[in-house]
């Protein structure tokens, strides 16, 4: 009988110990749980060593990294009315000015010095702004225009004209049959250092492919690494391939030279080759532009020169810009940051003062913010 109690006692200790320990040791998992949060690298350390472990494992076993996702530009058609928009409503100061000053009924000397300011003031330049004036003088004492439609549609043909309507501005962006065999469009694109050129060619791969052009970059600028890096980048977004050296200060032909050459072996529509602008001597600029300009042509024909103008420094930028003018044969002019002024009369005075059309302009950071320039559009959008 003893025996048998002492049976029922052991048997109702082990009973209450499996009950409190199956009630504790959760509650204590869940205490754990709760607080790892709290300690993020803690909580990060174990995942790490439990990571770490199976590497060979993981890594036979895992899928394969996610190609890069490429992105589809933005379709070019259209893209100059954004900076119709965008000079209409930054309430531009040169064409509300001029129409202020054109709507009133008797225009005296002061007037017509008013209007002389206002252009000189938007970078329009001297010559262009003397030309438009005696224009606009003529037509207001011949048609005597005051009603404000008409003043508008004056003012709007002079503009037209100052910009110049029938300048071509198409881009030499087709391949081209030298002895039988296709050669692909090259494109050199030069200009002072921070101007936005590497931006542009970026810019201007994206405005290709858009177009459904193939195309290959030379990062010829060999004398910032980070140059090199940021076209690589801009390339890769939309699956074209840069050509870059494997140093800094290599040589900015040999890499040209290559571009050209991974172009043409590709069968590719057109290489874009970003240059170094260095502000050196006019001479070295030469020997540099001059070296890149005979290593191209021994692979594929020149279709275009390229320069990039930052359309906010105004006339300041006009002299250096001359120099790559002289120097590397310039076929049209990119203005970029024309987002960031109101002075758009730099159009005209860069055309005049380099002889060359204005065929692109940037309107802003965006990688789809290059626009071919058109006329009309610009004037429209500089009279709101
Ligand atoms: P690079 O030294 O001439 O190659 O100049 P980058 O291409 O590196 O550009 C210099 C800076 O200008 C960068 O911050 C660009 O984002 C900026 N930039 C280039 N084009 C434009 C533009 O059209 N509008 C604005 N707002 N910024 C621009």
């Amino acid at each position: 009988m003893t025996d048998l109690l002492w049976l029922w006692i052991v048997l109702g200790v082990l009973l209450l110990a499996a009950a409190g320990s199956a009630l504790v040791v959760p509650r204590l998992r869940r205490r754990d749980r709760d607080r790892a949060p709290e300690g993020g690298a803690t909580t990060l350390a174990p995942e790490r060593d439990r990571a770490d472990v199976p590497e060979t494992a993981t890594v036979d076993t895992a899928p394969p990294p996610a190609a890069p996702v490429l992105e589809t530009p933005a379709p070019v058609a259209g893209r100059m009315v954004r900076l119709r928009d965008r000079l209409a409503r930054s309430g531009s100061p040169l064409g509300a000015r001029l129409l202020s000053v054109l709507s009133r009924d008797h225009l005296t000397e002061d007037d017509w010095d008013e209007l002389e300011e206002t252009l000189l003031l938007a970078d329009i330049g001297a010559g262009p702004a003397g030309e438009l004036l005696e224009a606009l003088r003529t037509r207001v004492r011949v048609e005597g225009a005051r009603e404000p439609g008409a003043v508008r549609e004056l003012l709007r043909s002079e503009l037209l004209n100052v910009v110049d309507p029938t300048a071509d501005r198409t881009l030499a962006t087709t391949p081209q049959q030298v002895d039988g065999v296709a050669r692909p469009a090259v494109v050199l694109v030069v200009g002072v250092n921070g101007t936005g050129k590497t931006t542009t060619v970026g810019k201007l791969a994206r405005v290709l492919v858009a177009e459904g052009r193939s195309v290959v970059l030379g990062a010829a600028d060999t004398f910032r690494a980070a140059a090199a890096e940021q076209l690589t980048t801009w390339g890769a977004r939309v699956g074209v391939e840069t050509v870059r050296a494997d140093r800094e200060g290599a040589d900015p032909a040999a890499v040209a030279y290559d571009a050209v050459d991974t172009g043409a072996r590709d069968g590719v529509d057109v290489v874009l080759v970003d240059t170094a602008g260095r502000l050196q001597n006019k001479a070295g600029l030469m020997d540099e532009l001059g070296k890149i300009t005979r290593v191209i042509t021994r692979e594929a024909p020149l279709g275009e020169v390229l320069l990039v103008l930052d359309a906010t420094t105004g006339q300041n930028g006009m002299q250096q810009a001359k120099v790559f003018g002289e120097v590397a044969g310039v076929t049209g002019i990119v203005l970029t940051k024309l987002d960031g002024t109101a002075k758009g009369g730099i159009v005209v005075a860069v055309q005049r003062e380099l002889g060359v059309p204005v065929k692109l302009v940037g309107l802003g950071e965006g990688p789809d913010d290059l626009a071919p320039f058109d006329p009309e559009q610009f004037v429209d959008g500089l009279l709101g």
